[in-house]
């Protein structure tokens, strides 16, 4: 189980690498580590020698997941790798990824992140085709129609795929001998390519570059197909439709890891900007600046240094509250957020605060904090978020509360700012956030805060719609 959360949970992490000499379970490995905070409810490596694929897959964190003898037996020089959270299917071990495929021509193994909103009629189409589904992934859908698709090569059925597939969809693939990187023709999750002694890697961000030493190339084009075999690595189809983009502006907001570079920002620059948007925005009288840790830090920063007001921390986080198969009984679990933050009562008490957190999505965490510093003795309390309301569900890959969960889809601002206790509110504008980013509206995904999909959606989808 996990404990509760009020955070937007991740979709997931996917890496990919051919590096020819090496072992590369262990590579893949920590790539999926550096992508952990993506997805922790499984993960996934599949590996192969040039003549055979191998694959493992696993309930919890990669590190509760793979232990030395697991990577031993993971042998060869090519693999791919996934660190899942469900955004379409429930969380168990046939919905863990990699997921195999097997087709007239060979088998292949995939990782995706994202969400396919017409996996639906196409596993319908497939069923038809006399294919059977071990899973309610959308992502077995893909592979499925990548391994089955019309065509004399893995090229042309990953074009046909392409041709076929709407929604958000990142993906690292393997055959026996190629490694390859697919991203929609939208964008909408990230894609990155690296350089590492000679071989290639394929990474959801650049932090996990990073981590295993890989130099940063470029990122997969949206609409573009990647192989990596012992050639090297080239393109081997491009669908660019309309030239439409629609990156996850979320990802710059909460998503992705701070020290990662999205579409050529440092994420956590970006997060300090939007903090300093929001200090010109909102501005507020206090005595202190404080993040709610972790992702609300940055831009409780930029706040600071925008008002200059002082920067203080005033929570402490528990590193390890996450997933643990360990149940608390029922006190415990009404502790709820005192297991995640503890107030450093001597930095706030008879403070006007202002606290600054990164999104507020049914608002329960933010009355737990307020209430929380309330009890610690601060005087005043400023809460200050670095996005618009998030009033819509997402249907491209980040799991959302449904509409009627979320704070603001049905409550005005000076309502939600009663409903977490806080003295005042205020949120980012959109503007606000695309000055921050140094990107406009018309080329990302922002629908969550503005109902604008980029493609249409089928409403209020079922997360479970698969399941068997
Ligand atoms: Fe990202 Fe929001 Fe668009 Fe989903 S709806 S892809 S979270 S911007």
């Amino acid at each position: 189980m996990s404990f509760p959360t009020d955070s937007p949970r991740e979709a997931c992490g996917i890496v990919g690498a051919f590096l020819a000499g090496e072992d590369v379970a262990r590579t893949t490995f920590f790539g999926l580590h550096a992508l952990q905070h993506r997805g922790q409810e499984s993960a996934g490596i599949a590996t192969s020698d040039g003549r055979q694929i191998r694959v493992r897959t696993a309930m919890g964190l990669i590190t509760q997941s793979f232990d030395e003898i697991d990577l031993s037996t993971l042998t060869g020089y090519l693999g791919i790798g996934h660190t899942r959270y469900s955004t379409t299917g429930s969380s168990n071990i046939e919905n863990a990824q990699p997921i195999m495929s097997h087709g007239p021509d060979g088998e292949i193994a995939l990782a995706h992140n994202g969400n396919i909103v017409n996996a639906l009629t196409l596993r319908a189409e497939l069923e038809a085709w006399g294919l059977h589904f071990k899973s309610s992934s959308d992502s077995e859908v893909i592979a499925h129609l990548m391994t089955n698709a019309p065509g004399a090569t893995f090229a042309e059925r990953i074009a046909y795929t392409m041709g076929r597939l709407q929604g958000a969809y990142s993906l690292t693939m393997m055959t026996k001998d190629a490694v390859y990187g697919v991203r929609d023709p939208l964008g909408v999750r990230p894609l990155c390519i690296g350089k590492l002694n000679g071989g290639w890697v394929i990474a959801s961000e650049t932090c996990a570059l990073d981590q295993i030493g890989a130099d940063y190339v470029r990122d997969v084009h949206p609409g573009e197909a990647v192989v990596i075999d012992a050639d090297g690595l080239r393109t081997v189809h491009r669908r660019n439709i309309d030239q439409r983009r629609a990156p996850c502006i979320f990802e710059h907001i909460y998503m992705a890891r701070a020290d990662s570079v999205i579409d050529g920002h440092l994420v956590y620059n970006s997060r300090k900007a939007m903090g300093a948007e929001l200090a010109r925005e909102h501005p507020v009288e206090a005595d202190l600046v404080m993040g709610v840790p972790d992702s609300g830090t940055p831009a409780a920063v930029g706040y600071a240094e925008e008002s200059g007001i002082p920067f203080g921390e005033g929570l402490i986080k528990n590193r390890y509250v996450g997933r643990t198969f360990i149940l608390p009984d029922q006190r415990l679990r009404d502790m709820g957020v005192r297991m995640k933050y503890n107030p450093l009562l001597e930095n706030i008490r008879g403070k006007r605060m202002v606290v600054v957190d990164d999104s507020i999505v049914r608002g329960t965490t933010q009355a737990q904090v307020v209430a929380m510093l309330r009890r610690g003795g601060a005087k005043e309390l400023h809460l200050r978020i670095s996005a618009p309301p998030i009033q819509h569900p997402c249907y491209l890959g980040v799991d959302f509360p449904t509409r009627g969960e979320l704070a603001a889809s049905n409550r005005t601002v000076d309502e939600i700012r009663d409903f977490v206790d806080a003295d005042s509110l205020g949120y980012l504008s959109i503007d606000g956030v695309l000055n921050a980013v140094g990107t406009t509206e018309d080329r990302n995904c922002m629908a969550c805060f503005t109902g604008n999909q980029p493609i249409p959606v089928q409403l209020e989808m079922d997360k479970l719609a698969l399941e068997l």
